[in-house]
């Protein structure tokens, strides 16, 4: 395997490990303190699910998410779900009232200009698979995103927002896919907030309950919040 794939610390290269040692101590270093926790974007559209984050997007954090993603290292699944796992168990215990039959997770829809630059649908895997391991989760992939959306990834925060007014959708018999039961949406970044409202929005439509959303990680200017939705500051 060592001949087919790139091999080497995804943040600084270092051969051998997918994640050095060091760089694994830095990676947990931009966890926030305690664990998975919410977060709010400033400014906080209004409509936004209470979204759950595990990290900043920061330093080791941020190349990670930068390599499954874009540069094909499939092989971090795994280092993300470490991440991703405990904020969706915690999103998923916070719903309430208590959903009988569990929540459904549905991945932000990637755009179908992402979609040919990467190939696959790395975050819709590692969604897939972080459901899986979190008890009562299903997943469902049943947004898509319009052909008319550009890749978000290329734009400016500003841009974000208006590039994605009224773009997903809901597939045929999707909202009934849930059966009444609370969504929890996931993506792998909460930046201004804009991919999840449009998420949220397009579920809405559908007569779907909108419980919160779940992301890897928050940029600095998505603060965490503490029990009584104050804000802090940390680092
Ligand atoms: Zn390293």
């Amino acid at each position: 395997m060592d001949l087919a794939l790139p091999v080497g610390c995804a943040s600084c290269g270092h051969p051998g490990a997918r994640v050095c040692g060091p760089c694994r101590t830095a990676l947990w270093g931009w966890c926030y303190p305690g664990g998975p926790r919410a977060v709010l974007p400033d400014p906080c559209p209004p409509g936004l699910p209470p979204v759950v984050a595990t990290a900043v997007n920061d330093g080791v954090v941020r190349r990670v998410l930068h390599a499954y993603k874009d540069e094909g290292r499939r092989d971090l699944r795994d280092t993300l779900l470490e991440l991703l796992v405990p904020a969706l168990a915690l999103a998923a215990g916070a719903v309430r009232p208590a959903p009988r039959e569990g929540v459904v997770v549905v991945p932000v829809p990637t755009s179908p200009a992402a979609r040919r630059r990467r190939g696959d649908r790395p975050l819709e895997q590692l969604v897939a698979a972080a459901a899986e391991a979190v008890p009562g989760a299903a997943y469902r992939s049943v947004l898509s995103v319009g052909g008319r959306a550009a890749d978000q990834a290329l734009l400016g925060q500003e841009a974000r927002a208006v590039n994605l007014q009224g773009v997903m959708r809901v597939a045929a018999g999707g909202g009934e896919a849930m059966s009444g039961r609370p969504v929890l949406l996931v993506d792998d970044l909460l930046t201004t907030g804009a991919t999840l409202l449009e998420a949220a929005r397009a579920l809405r439509a559908e007569g779907v309950v909108v419980a919160g959303a779940v992301v890897v990680a928050a940029t600095r200017r998505n603060p965490p919040r503490d029990a009584l939705g104050i804000v802090r500051r940390v680092r």
